[in-house]
């Protein structure tokens, strides 16, 4: 199957009379039966057909089939969020007195997950050097249950070896859950590098488009169905089929999305880091990038998500950068149509997440503009450092 059958084909209803050539939008919350013996027998499968949306949605279905597809996966579930996914995908796996082996750098609300939240059920967990797969091992004990890798990161894009990460959990008879959100699921296939589970942000590269926030677990039916039958259905962070509809509509134009962003970055990137204002550029598939080779080796491609090291004498230097971008809009978050600058010394403070981080870096997401006007914006912008 490949990818353009299953965006635009697959599950869809091509026969009957006026087949809709958009899936139809199946807002209902419940779903009724004519006898108590048809009621008694979907009871049966109530992850499997309608009953209670939560549960099983026919919009939510489609999306769930063609996310799982496209990563390589038996199955998948939609959350209202990506937080939400990670969460529960990690709680089912997990107990108290279990110890789990995590990137050193991960996303923030899953470092809290581990720090706070999994730290007060007795928890433990340990963080790595994402880059180094013998620390991986070394940080295994009796009772490692879970390695918890994003491949890249999405503030220093450091890169896992997930093959090989993959095989030492294996070895330790450890769950792997890796956040793909960083390259989507057109990009990197976890699955088929011997990852148990892929998580993904729906909110960024799936929709796209600025106006959902949603996320994906995907992976082997005996997971999934372990996840559903418990943390999905308790924590309930479950997303609203008209979320999942347009999720359904933004997935017809992902390869067009990601194709753009990924070729404006493979122009943007390696201009920024020829700039005599610019001390450091991370992206990936750079050819002076310590780890350009594993990244060719298991992304297809790299979009257009890349943070920057600016020349900056101080703080408000960089300020000035960021404020005289006109084409870059100032926000967190990626993967949608818009072109944004993100300032790690907007965020630092109180939380404390981003305290391991230099003051200089600024994170820009390459979106569907223009990206010979992203370079002069860029360049105009840097003049004011
Ligand atoms: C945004 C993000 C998340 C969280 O997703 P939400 O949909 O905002 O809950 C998780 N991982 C990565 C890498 C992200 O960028």
């Amino acid at each position: 199957m490949d990818e353009s059958w299953i965006i635009n084909h697959l599950g869809e209803d091509h026969d009957s009379p006026h087949a809709p050539v958009a899936p139809p939008l199946v807002r209902s919350n419940n779903f009724s039966f004519p006898t108590v013996a048809a009621m008694r027998e979907a009871v049966q499968i109530e992850f499997d057909a309608p009953f209670y949306t939560r549960g099983h949605n026919p919009t939510v279905a489609l999306l769930r089939e063609k996310l799982a597809a496209l990563e390589h996966a038996e199955d998948a579930l939609v959350f209202s969020s990506g937080a939400g996914a990670m969460t529960a995908a990690v709680m089912a796996f997990l107990r108290a007195g279990d110890h789990v082996v995590c990137i050193d750098k991960p996303y923030s609300w899953t470092r809290k997950l581990l720090v706070d939240l999994l730290a007060r059920f007795g928890v433990e967990h340990t963080f790595v050097d994402a880059t180094d797969p013998g620390a991986y091992r070394s940080a295994c004990r009796a009772n490692t249950k879970l390695f918890l890798l994003e491949s890249p990161n999405s503030l220093t894009f450091e890169v896992t070896d997930l093959a090989a990460v993959a095989a030492i959990a294996r070895e330790k008879g450890a769950l792997t859950i890796c956040d793909n959100s960083h390259s989507g699921p057109l990009y990197q296939h976890p699955i088929v590098l011997g990852i148990d589970l892929t998580m993904h942000t729906a909110s960024k590269f799936i929709n796209g488009h600025g106006d959902v926030v949603a996320g994906v677990i995907a992976g082997r039916k005996e997971h999934v169905r372990r996840i559903m039958a418990n943390e999905f259905m308790t924590l309930g962070a479950v997303v609203s089929p008209a979320d999942a509809w347009l999720m359904l509509r933004s997935l017809r134009t992902l390869p067009l999305r990601m194709e753009r962003s990924a070729g404006s970055a493979e122009r943007i990137a390696p201009y920024l880091a020829e700039h005599p204002k610019v001390k450091e550029v991370y992206w990936p598939f750079l050819p002076q990038h310590p780890q350009v080779e594993l990244a060719r080796r298991q992304m297809r491609r790299c979009t257009g998500l890349l943070s920057i090291r600016v020349k900056a004498p101080d703080e408000a230097a960089v300020e000035r950068f960021c404020d005289r971008l006109e084409r870059f809009r100032m926000a967190v978050s990626w993967g949608g149509y818009e072109s944004l600058v993100f300032p790690v010394c907007a965020l630092k403070g109180p939380s404390g997440y981003y305290t391991d981080l230099p003051w200089d870096l600024v994170r820009l997401y390459i979106g569907l503009d223009d990206p010979e006007a992203l370079l002069r914006d860029l360049d105009q912008a840097l003049a004011a450092i």
